[in-house]
């Protein structure tokens, strides 16, 4: 304690009649979370110019005007981008594992005139001038969702939750998408795994989940939860919830991210989710909505309208963001997106190091930023609004917090987690090789030395292990295992 503080308690009860600013008082400018675009921004997009706010607060107008051709995409912001850009896009999208899907209210967020910049237009729009060749070490389903899926379109991973993949449509496509093995129409690049919405594959998928009493958490996901029918948002929930051993399900939607309009005007829809979620809470079991905000230009006062309706109606939003380059991989946005998002009432859940997806080596970026950003973040807000930074370990390994793995060399990028919990074994993360030295570049470039590379990052992280192992009194020998 110190001697200032001991004059203080000194005083006694004597009335204290003065504020003493201990903490130096905030420039105003620093709470720029709480200030939310507003107005009808859209109108400087061309082809919104005559859009009255009523229209563009629609969600039938947002479906219905969604773009879903590089023609329409380029002619709606005709005039605000310079001619070179379009053959750019054009060229993006010809090599993207995702077609492309964007709503007018996306599009109006997005600065035309810093397009290349922009960290909305990164997400959704490629540019063939910045595309950087993927990873040696990537395959199309890094996660290996299809390999621990016993009924397609469930993946049950985890002991006692699992992700059921309702359909394979979303309100917008991101390019950054993980299942891009599934999701979305084929592309030039990759012919997808069907997932249609259909009742007769959900049936096994019910039947599978009710016959393993071990499960109580189910992630209802896709795709995107937004594009189920009203009537189906029920009969899922209801089912769920109607089955003894589930306690939880959780909503997966991208929707408020890029069109918060259907809560602000798909009665039906939100009527049939608040039934599920009141429905649930009759039988004291847990019904929330997840969402997938990344950066703060996502969250504007339409959002915040939106998201106020559900928690109105007392559902619980949490988000999960992707840790991307060039969108969210600064401190000062990051924290931004935590606080905008605590603003709102969306709990910020996770924070994932982007997954290895083909296509997008230019969002991707190292474990070692995620893990700089973490601890900046941490302790800026409540600690249940913090994010958890993980790393979906490629190989099937699960979530695991971003710094918890066994070695990380960051000369050559490679990552080693173990993952006890979900299965034994080694998965290995790699940070994208144009991060690294130019003499680590050239070995990425060299396929002979890949093994090399696995192998010293794999002898270190055994070297730690032992040395781990013995301050521990937990016999920790069931983390070995092959490398995934
Ligand atoms: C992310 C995920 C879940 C849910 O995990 P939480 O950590 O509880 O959010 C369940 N199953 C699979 C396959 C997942 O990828
Ligand atoms: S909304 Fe989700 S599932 Fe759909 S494309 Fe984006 S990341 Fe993929």
């Amino acid at each position: 304690m110190s001697t200032d503080n001991i004059q203080i308690g000194k005083r006694g009860d004597e009335q204290q009649s003065e504020i003493k600013h201990i903490r130096p008082l905030v420039d105003p400018t620093t709470l720029s979370h709480r200030e939310l675009l507003r107005g009808d921004f859209w109108r400087k997009i061309p082809a919104y110019k005559d859009v009255d706010s009523e229209t563009f607060l629609d969600h039938k107008f947002q479906m219905r005007n969604t773009i879903t051709s590089v023609e329409k995409l380029l002619s709606a912001v005709q005039g605000l981008v310079p001619e070179s850009f379009y053959d750019d896009v054009a060229d993006g999208f010809k090599h993207s594992p995702m077609s492309v899907r964007v709503s007018p209210y996306l599009l109006s967020l997005i600065d035309w005139n810093n397009a290349y910049a922009d960290p909305l237009r990164k997400q959704f729009i490629p540019v063939g001038s910045k595309l950087l060749p993927d990873h040696p070490k990537l395959t199309l389903d890094s996660l290996s969702e299809q390999e621990d899926s016993p009924v397609r379109g469930l993946t049950h991973r985890y002991r006692d939750k699992a992700l059921f993949l309702t359909l394979d449509t979303c309100p917008v496509y991101c390019r950054f998408c993980t299942r891009s093995y599934a999701v979305g129409i084929d592309t030039d690049d990759v012919e997808k795994v069907s997932l249609k919405a259909r009742s007769n594959r959900w049936d096994l998928v019910f039947q599978y989940i009710s016959e393993r009493p071990e499960l109580e958490d189910i992630v209802i996901s896709g795709g995107d939860s937004y594009n189920l029918r009203a009537s189906q948002i029920r009969q899922i929930g209801e089912t769920l919830l109607n089955m003894t051993n589930i306690r939880r399900i959780r909503f997966a939607t991208k929707g408020p991210a890029v069109m918060p309009q259907k809560i602000l005007t798909d009665h039906d829809w939100v009527r049939e989710l608040t039934w599920v979620a009141n429905h649930g809470r009759r039988l004291h079991k847990e019904v929330v909505v997840h969402t997938h905000f990344n950066h703060p230009n996502e969250i504007t006062e339409i959002t915040r309208d939106a998201m106020n309706a559900l928690y109105e109606r007392g559902i619980v939003i949490r988000n999960q963001s992707v840790l991307q380059r060039g969108v969210n991989d600064t401190v000062d946005e990051m924290r931004e997106l935590v606080r905008r998002l605590s603003y709102c009432n969306v709990q910020p859940y996770y924070v994932y190091a982007h997954d290895l997806v083909s296509g997008v080596e230019d969002l991707r970026t190292t474990i070692q930023t995620g893990m700089d950003i973490e601890k900046r973040v941490r302790g800026d807000v409540a600690g249940f609004n913090t994010p958890t930074f993980v790393c979906d370990a490629p190989g099937g390994g699960g979530k695991r917090q971003i710094h918890s793995f066994e070695h990380y060399e960051r000369a050559t990028g490679i990552s080693v987690y173990t993952s006890p919990a979900v299965k034994g074994g080694f998965f290995l993360y790699f940070d994208p090789v144009d991060t690294l030295d130019e003499d680590n570049q050239a070995r990425w470039a060299d396929a002979a030395e890949h093994q090399d590379m696995v192998d010293d990052a794999m002898d270190n992280a055994r070297a730690n292990m032992a040395v781990a192992a013995k301050a521990s009194s937990i016999d920790t020998s069931d983390a070995d295992g092959p490398v995934h």
